[in-house]
């Protein structure tokens, strides 16, 4: 993409209204607009970033066999009054009236939806178990939207849903999740801790949120520090492996981690006093068993082995996608702007010419730019008629993981700039050595 040509608004001042580095960051390097309060546009730059976590979320459901379907964003009240939860679920949801005066909503979740879409078709325990999930926006009429994204009211969310025969299978679709999400925050370039949540209504160990540290974070927490050792990527784990999971849930029970809401001081003690860790933390996932309760109240039964019926038990699992692009930001971030971690960036090559002027470092750069994009590299080439220092304020405000810089006394020798945006390391490379290194 041609800076020339793109739809990139940045912002030199920050803007007064914003009150967390990612919500300043995102709106002065054009991630998004808000268009009503917590409702956003998301701007080609946001649009990308949000694009790309939403793929890995669904590459990694994928590979832990849930299968992708598309839920719709209005509901039926009626649906909500089958579970109970129409008049419980209170001011948060945004309730409509169709022009024939029916009760409709913005769906502030799925559970009654898949339930009883799941009642209607599935008739035999051959069917079970099955974990299927969609990607869709959500709309929760938060009392107090803040924080940009953070805390929409409009929001994008993975939501998983599972069904299995009995509490055992439930189970083991819960600890599919549990590795699914651990494998999902670390190739998103984050530590998100699981922490066991305060448990629902109907108890049970069975419901965790992740957690990732950031000072901004809305909840305390305290952890130990194992969990910034642990690689779920090489832990050798198939989601097959039912012994092996329960040895994953085993080991993420036994290690220390919790909010402020479940945190108990006498297993704190117990954590080594030099790897105990605290801090804040922003929930960007929940996991949650909740049994029989939906499958119960909506009258959702197959036939079981012997003939006889049976109520599937059920598992939900969330991921905050949109909620995501703010706390990657508020964990990767430095003074001059966003520092995109590899997976997510918008592009992975920001190309500058330091004077567009100056005809040798302008072909240069377009050669440079036809060549890397040909070779697959996703590159944002600044070729505008601007200061070569405000075009690189505005990389680094963008944040892409390498700037490849072109300038006159450069070229002169056949030389070019590569900076990593992480380290600002920069090194003097001839043009052939730069685009070897980047492609
Ligand atoms: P919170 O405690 O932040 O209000 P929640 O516990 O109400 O979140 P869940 O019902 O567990 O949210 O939804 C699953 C995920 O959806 C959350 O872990 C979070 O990442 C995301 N999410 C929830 N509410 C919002 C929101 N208002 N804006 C953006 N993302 C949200
Ligand atoms: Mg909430
Ligand atoms: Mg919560
Ligand atoms: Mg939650």
């Amino acid at each position: 993409m041609r800076v020339s040509q793109a739809f990139l608004p940045v912002l030199k001042e920050s803007p007064s209204d914003a009150q967390i580095v990612s919500h300043k960051l995102m709106l002065r390097a054009g991630l998004v607009r808000q268009t009503a309060a917590g409702i956003y546009a998301w701007l080609p730059l946001g649009y990308r970033v949000l694009r790309k976590i939403e793929q890995i979320v669904r590459e990694e459901q994928d590979r832990a066999g849930a299968i992708e379907m598309l839920m719709p964003t209005v509901q039926s009240a009626e649906l909500w009054r089958e579970s109970g939860r129409y008049d419980a679920y209170g001011p948060e949801m945004l309730r409509i009236r169709d022009r024939h005066d029916r009760e409709m909503l913005y769906g502030p979740t799925n559970e009654e939806m898949l339930t009883a879409l799941f009642r209607d078709d599935v008739r035999s325990y051959r069917d079970l178990p099955r974990t299927l999930y969609h990607i869709q926006w959500k709309f929760r009429d938060e009392v107090r939207p803040r924080f940009g994204v953070m805390r929409g009211r409009e929001f994008l969310m993975k939501d998983a849903y599972s069904f299995d025969l009995d509490e055992a299978g439930a189970r083991q679709s819960y600890y599919t999740q549990l590795l699914a999400y651990l494998r999902t925050f670390q190739r998103l370039g984050i530590r998100a801790v699981p922490m066991k949540a305060a448990s629902g209504p109907i108890g049970g160990d069975l419901s965790h949120e992740f957690i990732v540290l950031a000072p901004t974070g809305e909840s305390e927490v305290f952890y130990d520090a194992a969990f910034e050792e642990f690689d779920w990527s090489q832990s050798g784990l198939s989601y097959g492996d039912a012994d092996g999971l329960q040895r994953l849930f085993d080991e993420v029970s036994s290690t220390y981690s919790a909010t402020d809401e479940t945190h108990d001081e006498a297993r704190w003690n117990d954590v080594a006093e030099d790897r105990r860790r605290t801090g804040r933390g922003i929930e960007v996932g929940h996991i949650f068993y909740f049994g029989d309760k939906y499958s119960t109240a909506m009258g959702l039964k197959v036939s079981g082995p012997d003939g006889s019926n049976v109520t599937p038990m059920m598992g939900s699992y969330g991921i905050g996608v949109s909620r995501l692009v703010g706390a990657i930001i508020e964990a990767s971030h430095d003074e001059h702007g966003i520092i995109w971690p590899e997976e997510v960036a918008p592009w992975k090559v920001g190309l500058v010419t330091m004077r567009a002027d100056d005809a040798p470092s302008s072909a240069a750069a377009d050669d440079l730019y036809s060549k890397l994009t040909a070779g697959g590299v996703e590159t944002l080439y600044d070729d505008r008629d601007e200061r070569g220092g405000v075009k690189l304020g505005s990389m680094d405000l963008i944040g892409l993981p390498w700037q490849l810089v072109v300038g006159p006394r450069g070229i002169a020798s056949g030389t070019v700039e590569l900076k990593r945006r992480a380290t600002g390391q920069k090194e003097e490379l001839s043009l052939e050595a730069a685009l070897s290194r980047l492609t």
